[in-house]
Formats: C-alpha cells, sequence, structure tokens
C-alpha cells in the first residue's frame, strides 16, 4: 500500500521551494527594515491558550481546532493562528519588561479544520507580525506598512487594502445596543446561523455570505457613525500616515473582527484576483487581549500574510534553483585529482554537484542540463594524462581547455564575474 498525505495537508515541492524563499526573503529584509526581531513559538499549546486567545464563540474554536487530549490528559491544540501563542510566550518570559515596544515576527505552519478548496489548506502558512506595547497609530500604519509592500511587491494583479474602525470599550457599547435592537426588529429576515450569532456575537453578521443578511446590513447601524473623538482621532491619524507613506486605501465600514479585545484599527488586503478566498493579509488592534490572557495590561497591534495565498499570485516563478558548476568526471584518476578542488570551491560559496556513480559522459552531460548548471567542467583519464580540464559555458556551449593547478581561480573568476562579485 503507497501513503498519501491527509486530506488538506500538502507538501511542499522541491521545484515550489524556491518561490517560498522568495516570499520568506522578501519578508525578511521588510522586517529588517523595521527593526523587526524573529520569535518561533511552538505548533502546539493548550486548548485554553486559544480558546481564551481567540474567543471561544468563533468559528476558528468552535469547529475548526485541532484539539485532542494527550497521555496526561491534557486538551492541546495545533495553533489555529499565531498571535495567541506569541501573547503566550512574550507573558512567560516577560519580554515585554525591558523594552518599550516590542516588534516581532514569525512565521509557519497553522492548522484548521476547514473545507480544503483552492487556496485553503488544514495545514497552511502564515508571516505573522506583531507590535506590542504602544497604542500609537503610527504603529498601526507601520504594520500595514509591512503587510502592503510585501503583499504588493510579490503579488501580480490588482490589489485592496481595507481598513475600518471598531471603536473602544468607551465607544462601541452604544454601537452595539443598536445594532442588537436592529438585528432583534429584523430577526426574521436572518439566516440560521445570523439569528445565533445575533444572540452571541452580533458583530459577526458583517462577516454572513447570505443574500438576505446582507442586504439586511446596508441599513444597519454602523460603527463609524459611534466613534468617540479618540477613536476618530486614532483613525485619522492612520489614515493620513498611510496618506504619507503612499499607500492607497480605502475605508469599509462593514469590515469587523467579532471579538471584544479588537479595537480601533482593523484591516484586510484583498486580491482581485482570487475568487472565494479573496483576503491575502489581515490584522489590526487588540488592545485587551494580553491582559486578558493574564498578562500587564499593554496595547498591541497586529497583522498575518496566507503564505499559500500570496503564491497564488507571484509575480514570477523561481523555477529550479540553477547551480554554478556541474563537474562531469570519467574514472578513477579523475575524481582523485577533482574531489579537492570542488570542496575549495564549495568554500569559496560556488555551488557544486557531480555524479556519484561512474556513469558516462552523455549520462553525466544529462545530469548538468538538469541541475541548470551554468558552467560543467569535463574531465577524463585523457586530460589528467595531459593536466588539463574541459570547462563548457552550458548557455553558450563553448568548450576551452584551462590548466588543472587553475581550476579553482578560473571557475571562481568565471562565477564572480558572473554574478558580479567583488573577488
Ligand atoms: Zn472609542
Ligand atoms: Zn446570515
Amino acid at each position: 500500500m503507497a501513503f498519501k498525505a491527509i486530506r488538506g495537508f500538502k507538501d511542499i515541492l522541491p521545484d515550489e521551494s524556491p518561490d517560498w524563499v522568495l516570499v520568506e526573503d522578501t519578508a525578511r529584509a521588510f522586517f529588517a527594515s523595521c527593526g523587526l526581531q524573529e520569535i518561533r513559538t511552538p505548533v502546539l499549546e493548550k486548548t485554553a491558550v486559544f480558546t481564551r486567545g481567540i474567543g471561544e464563540h468563533t468559528d476558528i474554536v468552535e469547529k475548526e481546532m485541532y484539539t485532542f487530549q494527550d497521555r496526561n490528559g491534557d486538551s492541546l491544540s495545533l495553533r489555529p493562528e499565531a498571535t495567541a501563542g506569541i501573547l503566550r510566550s512574550v507573558i512567560e518570559h516577560k519580554l515585554h519588561a525591558n523594552t518599550s515596544v516590542l516588534q516581532l515576527f514569525t512565521m509557519g505552519p497553522m492548522f484548521r479544520h476547514e473545507r480544503p478548496q483552492k487556496g485553503r489548506l488544514r495545514q497552511f502558512h502564515q508571516i505573522d507580525v506583531e507590535y506590542l506595547g504602544t497604542d500609537s497609530p503610527l504603529s498601526d500604519a507601520e504594520v500595514i506598512w509591512l503587510a502592503w509592500n510585501i503583499v504588493s511587491y510579490l503579488a501580480s494583479g490588482e490589489l485592496r487594502l481595507e481598513i475600518n474602525s471598531l471603536g473602544c470599550p468607551e465607544c462601541r457599547p452604544l454601537h452595539r445596543k443598536d445594532l442588537d435592537i436592529y438585528l432583534q426588529n429584523n430577526g426574521q429576515q436572518l439566516c440560521d446561523d445570523c439569528r445565533r450569532r445575533a444572540k452571541t456575537n452580533p458583530l459577526r453578521v458583517f462577516d454572513c455570505k447570505n443574500q438576505e443578511c446582507r442586504k439586511l446590513l446596508l441599513t444597519a447601524p454602523l460603527m463609524k457613525h459611534y466613534l468617540c473623538p479618540g477613536c476618530a482621532q486614532h483613525l485619522g491619524l492612520v489614515l493620513d500616515t498611510l496618506e504619507a507613506f503612499n499607500i492607497p486605501f480605502v475605508q469599509n465600514p462593514y469590515l469587523v473582527r467579532g471579538l471584544d479585545y479588537y479595537v480601533r484599527t482593523t484591516f484586510e488586503i484583498i486580491s482581485l484576483e482570487l475568487g472565494a478566498q479573496s483576503t491575502v493579509a489581515a490584522g489590526g488592534r487588540y488592545d485587551g487581549l494580553i491582559k486578558d490572557l493574564g498578562g500587564p495590561d499593554i496595547p498591541g497591534v497586529g497583522m498575518a500574510i496566507g503564505v499559500e495565498r500570496l503564491l497564488l499570485l507571484l509575480e514570477e516563478r523561481q523555477g529550479v534553483e540553477p547551480v554554478d558548476l556541474f563537474v562531469a568526471m570519467l574514472g578513477k584518476d579523475a575524481r582523485t585529482e577533482l574531489l579537492p578542488f570542488i570542496a575549495e570551491l564549495r568554500n569559496r560559496d560556488i555551488s557544486v554537484r557531480y555524479s556519484f556513480d561512474d556513469k558516462s559522459l552523455k549520462a553525466q552531460m544529462k545530469a548538468a542540463d538538469k541541475a541548470a548548471a551554468r558552467f560543467c567542467l569535463i574531465v577524463g583519464q585523457d586530460e589528467i594524462d595531459r593536466d588539463i580540464a574541459i570547462l563548457r559555458d552550458m548557455d553558450s556551449k563553448e568548450q576551452r581547455e584551462i590548466e588543472l593547478d587553475s581550476v579553482v581561480q578560473e571557475v571562481q573568476k568565471l562565477i564572480f564575474h558572473e554574478k558580479d562579485i567583488e573577488p
């Protein structure tokens, strides 16, 4: 019997990896430009970290988590997102104590038991940013700046940044009260899910895809009309900063996060090229969450980029990573002579492959092609007797003889010239 990967879990194959490296390297470059630090937390946490950190009345916690009892009877869950685990770690190690603002990022797999479809897997990957310890609108804008830059640097097609304010514990209850009344008065027009949501988590009605519900929401009370002066000013400063950064945005008063500790700024980056799963990045401010998880009362704002969705939009496919040099060797003497040179070239940052088996020249040249080698060295018994090697340019197909003793210098010169590196 041949095994297959679990449904919704996908292998990232060698010819796909260069695209992943490109996405990760791009993100790291932008993070370095803002002075972020990397944190890596376990994929497995106590279930309570997520029920508290994400909220009990959310689809994620209610229906989508991989939760099980371990051999000690503890309830554990695979992380469905990155924030809760990072905050658990920050609190546990008091990372916030020695610095005014923590600027953290992580990247890695997350797990949700959803119905798999294009752009949605059960093991999926996120690039995640958390800024902790500041409630300045500038930090909201910087987190959005990072998301926007990483996504727009890599993605083809039209992108849209949508932004909204969810208010704060001061002004939100007024909106909530009017929304409750509105939903009660119009309850018969809501779908079954929304009738339930209206009781547990009314803001989530705004996420409903049902046409009737959407129609009803067109005339529902919107948070933007209830913002207190502090929240209105915060939003204004975030938008001003985005303008200063030259980032185009649209305000979407229907954009919500259905959790109490999400406050003020919330945003999404949407691709107009993708179908149903069109959100490439999302985030927002969550000032009450760290305290809720048993930590100090410090504010936070963060974002996550969906790597699989970004890969669907990648401007240029990377293809096979080429190797600098392939060494085709025929016979035992050739190997004895060439292996030290191969080691020396690798020490000088030149990538080298060669055939491990004693194959024909034709087979070795085929392997060189497959490795996308830029140059090839060909050495058989005849060349060893004459103290030379044949150097072949795999693009132009030109060949010339070089002295065996100068192989390392000659190859290094060529490759460095090719890559524009100072020797
Ligand atoms: Zn407010
Ligand atoms: Zn609905």
